[in-house]
């Protein structure tokens, strides 16, 4: 039996919950890190709105979380529970399939009460730095900060779970793109109910200039083509609006401004590497690793795959290959990305994709109900025929839930 590590988790999130409950499950000392005064990062909706509305203060107050008030989620509970934890048989209040975000809230403070990691989490505790101070043997300084006071703890392995939607990604450049994820379907639909009209802009070359079904005041157009001082916006359709507001639903940066590692990792914007697939560093490897950066999937099934496989192979009951072959591995995602055209931006988006989760589970003999998969594809297959504002009751009437 492998002998039990010190295991620092950075962030108490969807992430840092399933990283500490796993790593508990193999033994493992584990303390949680976590800025904020209570658990559930992103789900933990704060109303406060940062001074710096564009985000690009440095020294700004950082508000963590991105949620908006009226968010619904976008997938149904089954697809947000946990193998041994069903997010599906419980309601707190909202039973709706696809429920609000303070439901979500209680369905992570009743995981972290059940598998008791409430007791982990050292609370309003900011991680100033994490460093690699012994690259042989390998051990890491997590140095913190709580209410003023500094401290450093020397740990043997690191899991990075701090979220990667804080830190906003603008286009400051002209041509800029507006956005077409899920943010900017829900919030031009909401807005709409009060604006005279709501104009939303796509990079996709398939969007064509169209007033939304079942709205007399909400336009699609294509990418912007440019913006003037005053406000008049030119898109590549060649119509142009007078807007008072624009909202840039463009997404967030990878942020991990604590790690030091002399360049074994590095952070750009929409990409942390090297990482064998999106989790180990494969020169830290299994010592420091990274929990939910895939993004457009099901964050909740690939952060508990993640999480399983990082505490297993600390404790050396999974094995992983060479440092050079998962090099290689990382060399070959980067050079696959290149020959379809996709910028470095697509590292770790997952594009709908469910093969991942089952080759992480593969990894210690798991695998995921074919259910969950079969209901995703439905879910993506109405986005993508359009059915935005049906989804819900469509995927409710199919599944008889
Ligand atoms: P986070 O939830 O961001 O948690 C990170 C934690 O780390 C935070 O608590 C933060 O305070 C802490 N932290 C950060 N830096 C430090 C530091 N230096 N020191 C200490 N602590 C730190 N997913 C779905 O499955 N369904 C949905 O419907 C859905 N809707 C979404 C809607 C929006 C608007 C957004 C932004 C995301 C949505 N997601 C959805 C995806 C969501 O990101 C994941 O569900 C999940 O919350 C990610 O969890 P996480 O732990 O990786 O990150």
């Amino acid at each position: 039996m492998a002998t039990p590590l010190k295991v620092a988790v950075i962030g108490a999130g969807v992430a840092g919950l399933n990283a500490a409950r796993e790593l508990q499950r193999e033994s493992h000392h584990v303390v949680v890190f976590e800025t904020s005064h209570r658990l559930g990062g992103t789900w933990a909706y704060d109303p406060r709105i940062e001074s710096d509305l564009l985000g690009l203060d440095p020294n700004r107050e950082i508000i963590h979380g991105s949620m908006y008030k009226s968010l619904r989620t976008n997938l149904p509970r089954q697809l947000m529970s946990f193998t041994d934890f069903k997010f599906s048989d419980k309601t707190y209040g909202d039973e709706r399939l696809f429920p609000g975000h303070q439901e979500v809230l209680n369905f992570l403070e009743d995981f972290a009460g059940f598998f008791e990691l409430t007791e982990l989490i050292r609370f309003n505790t900011l991680v100033t730095r994490v460093e690699v101070v012994d690259s042989e043997i390998i051990e890491f300084e997590v140095e913190s900060v709580t209410n003023g006071l500094n401290s450093v703890d020397v740990f043997d392995a690191v899991v990075v779970c701090n979220g990667h939607n804080t830190e906003p990604r603008l286009a400051t450049d002209i041509p800029v793109v507006i956005g077409k994820g899920p943010s900017a379907m829900d919030l031009s639909r909401e807005i709409a109910t009060v604006a005279k009209e709501v104009h939303m802009s796509s990079r996709s070359p398939r969007i064509k200039v169209s007033k939304l079904e079942k709205f007399s005041n909400l336009w699609q157009h294509a990418k912007i083509n440019c913006i003037e001082k005053d406000g008049m916006i030119t898109f590549e359709d060649g119509i142009s609006v007078d807007a008072d507001i624009i909202f840039h639903c463009t997404g967030y940066k990878c942020h991990v401004p604590f790690l030091k590692t002399n360049d074994i990792v590095s952070v750009q914007e929409k990409r942390v590497g090297p990482l064998y697939k999106h989790v180990f560093p494969p020169k830290l490897a299994p010592r420091l690793s990274f929990v939910g950066l895939p993004e457009k999937s099901l964050s909740f099934l690939i952060i508990e795959c993640q999480s399983k496989w990082i505490a297993k192979a600390l404790s050396m009951k999974v094995s992983l290959p060479s440092k050079d072959e998962m090099l290689r591995d990382v060399e070959e995602h980067y050079r696959d990305l290149k020959e379809k055209g996709l910028s470095e931006a697509y590292t770790h988006s997952f594009e709908f994709q469910t093969d991942y989760i089952d080759w992480v589970n593969s990894q210690f003999g798991m695998g995921v109900e074919k259910k969950l998969t079969d209901m995703f594809k439905y879910i993506i297959h109405c986005f993508m025929s359009g059915n935005i504002d049906g989804y819900m009751n469509a995927f409710s009437l199919k599944y008889g839930i």
